[in-house]
């Protein structure tokens, strides 16, 4: 059973096996979560980053792809980076389609490292300007989707083997937001 829980906190002080980047395509740094993970990660994982520009992701990771780097001297062992879409009325759909399949790979690649732990920030719900209750609901559709998925499966659906899926809220405003969102859905809502 995986469990899903929401906390409120800075992602780069969580003890947990995989910490989700919200990166851009580049994978060269940014601003927001992207920032403060290669502050306090350190060089390594911009030396990891670039070795993967330099061979599989020539042009850059593709939005909704996922892939992994060391963790550096954050307290975790992988970094996951992927990469959110940014918001934008006119390809709503396309779009949140994007966004689920942010989870559900960095869950896939978090799995297949064999990671137990897992914490997500609220992805593209920053810089990329997605309105957060919307953010929310999708993050957590799609979680619990892969979730019940892996539940069911011999191993092979996105979060088979990890233990706790853990959203890391920046500030106590966003953890609101996703706690609200979290009962509705659990209400069917
Ligand atoms: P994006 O470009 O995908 O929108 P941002 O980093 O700008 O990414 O923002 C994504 C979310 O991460 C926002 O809700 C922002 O408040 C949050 N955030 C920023 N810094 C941190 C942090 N250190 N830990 C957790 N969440 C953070």
């Amino acid at each position: 059973m995986t469990q899903i829980t929401l906390v409120e906190g800075d992602i780069t002080e969580q003890r947990v096996d995989v910490i989700v980047n919200a990166a851009n395509s580049s994978l060269l740094g940014g601003g927001g979560v992207d920032g403060a993970i290669h502050r306090k990660g350190g060089p390594e994982i911009l030396a990891d980053c670039r070795r993967l520009r330099a061979s599989h992701y020539g042009k850059g990771l593709p939005t909704g792809r996922a892939v992994a780097t060391t963790a550096g001297r954050l307290p975790a062992r992988w970094v996951v980076h992927t990469v959110g879409p940014v918001h934008l009325p006119d390809e709503y759909e396309r779009r949140a389609e994007l966004l689920a399949s942010c989870y559900r790979e960095s869950l896939r690649v978090a799995a297949e490292l064999g990671a137990r732990t897992v914490a997500f920030p609220a992805i593209s719900a920053g810089v990329y300007g997605w309105p957060l209750e919307d953010a929310a609901r999708i993050a957590l559709t799609a979680v619990a989707e892969a979730v019940a998925e892996s539940a069911g499966s011999q191993g092979q659906a996105e979060a088979a083997g990890v233990a706790e899926v853990r959203f890391v809220l920046f500030g106590a405003e966003a953890y609101g937001v996703f706690e609200r969102v979290q009962r509705a859905l659990e209400q069917g809502n």
